[in-house]
């Protein structure tokens, strides 16, 4: 079975349009989302207008707010301060990567929890590893949805991640674990790779290597989730081999078109919470 991001990110986007449009009927408020963007990294400028196209659709406001690539990090961190105190704004992303003089662990730190819609403040990651509510990555909430739309209880099913990045790996990890599975993390320090996947019911690929994972490394019945996105030539390839396991397992992403939605739809999702969680 080949799982359909797209269309679930857009289930997920229905749902999340119709409860904005409930809670406007009531109190006249909408969630806003303010996207911090420096430089201009091309693929970073469309995810952002992927990002604001997006938040319009289901009635989130939507302000990008575009420095160049050598403004000062005391300019991004007073911006952030005053989104911080703004009441009007529900959520706050800078997109990632950063120009080298700006530290990513600042500005991380700096955007207050109850609006880091990217769930990377510490806050927000200690609360996710020690089981407690919390913003969870937009990726690997967005896998958990898709995980979970196939099968509902994943007690005591074996999870592989490939890869161990903050993003991606380690928030995996942490919601897979409270779902009761049983995780492995494996990375590029891993002996025998293949040895390892092959132990999965569940594989997450978020490695950044384009068709890492063949067909020999995963068990038939294994559900598989590519979080890869890689620039193979004018193509983009995931770090699953998708031709060479689509017929041989239980479900999988394709690349583009499986994960990526979600990762959006997730973003739209977070900003509601931020939302609700500042109505009351
Ligand atoms: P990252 O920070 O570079 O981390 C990659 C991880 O993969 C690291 O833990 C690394 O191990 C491990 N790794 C690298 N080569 C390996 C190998 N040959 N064998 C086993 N493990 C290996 O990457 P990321 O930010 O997590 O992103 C991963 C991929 O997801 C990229 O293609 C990125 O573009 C994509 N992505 C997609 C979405 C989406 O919405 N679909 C969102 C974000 C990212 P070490 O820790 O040992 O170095």
């Amino acid at each position: 079975m080949i799982i359909d991001g797209k269309r679930e990110a857009e289930t997920v986007k229905n749902e999340i349009k119709k409860e904005i449009s409930d809670i406007k009927s009531k109190t006249s408020k909408a969630p806003s989302l303010t996207v911090i963007l420096i430089g201009d990294y091309a693929p970073s400028k469309i995810y952002v207008k992927n990002k604001e196209k997006s938040a319009l659709e289901v009635g989130i406001k939507s302000e990008v707010i575009k420095y160049p690539k050598d403004v000062s990090e005391k300019e991004i961190l007073k911006k952030i301060d005053d989104l911080n105190k703004n009441e009007k704004i529900s959520g706050i992303l800078v997109q990632l990567p950063l120009p080298a003089h700006i530290s990513k662990e600042k500005i991380i730190n700096a955007i207050i929890p109850s609006k880091d819609v990217d769930g990377f403040n510490p806050i927000n990651v200690g609360n996710l590893s020690s089981g407690f509510n919390s913003i969870v990555p937009c990726t690997p909430l967005g896998c958990l949805l898709l995980i979970k739309k196939l099968e509902a209880n994943l007690s005591g099913k074996h999870a592989v991640i490939i890869g161990r990045s903050n993003l991606n790996g380690k928030p995996m990890a942490q919601l897979l674990l409270k779902e009761n599975c049983t995780v492995t993390i494996v990375h590029s320090k891993t002996k025998n790779l293949q040895n390892e996947c092959l132990k999965a019911d569940i594989l997450v690929a978020a490695v950044g290597v384009p068709k890492l994972v063949k067909k020999n490394w995963v068990k038939k019945d294994a559900v598989v989730i590519d979080v890869g996105i890689n620039k193979v030539g004018d193509k983009i390839v995931g770090d699953v081999s998708f031709d060479e396991l689509k017929d041989d397992v239980k479900a999988i992403t394709p690349v583009p078109g499986g994960v990526g939605p979600m990762t959006i739809a997730c973003l739209l999702k977070n900003t509601l919470e931020c939302f609700k969680a500042q109505l009351t």
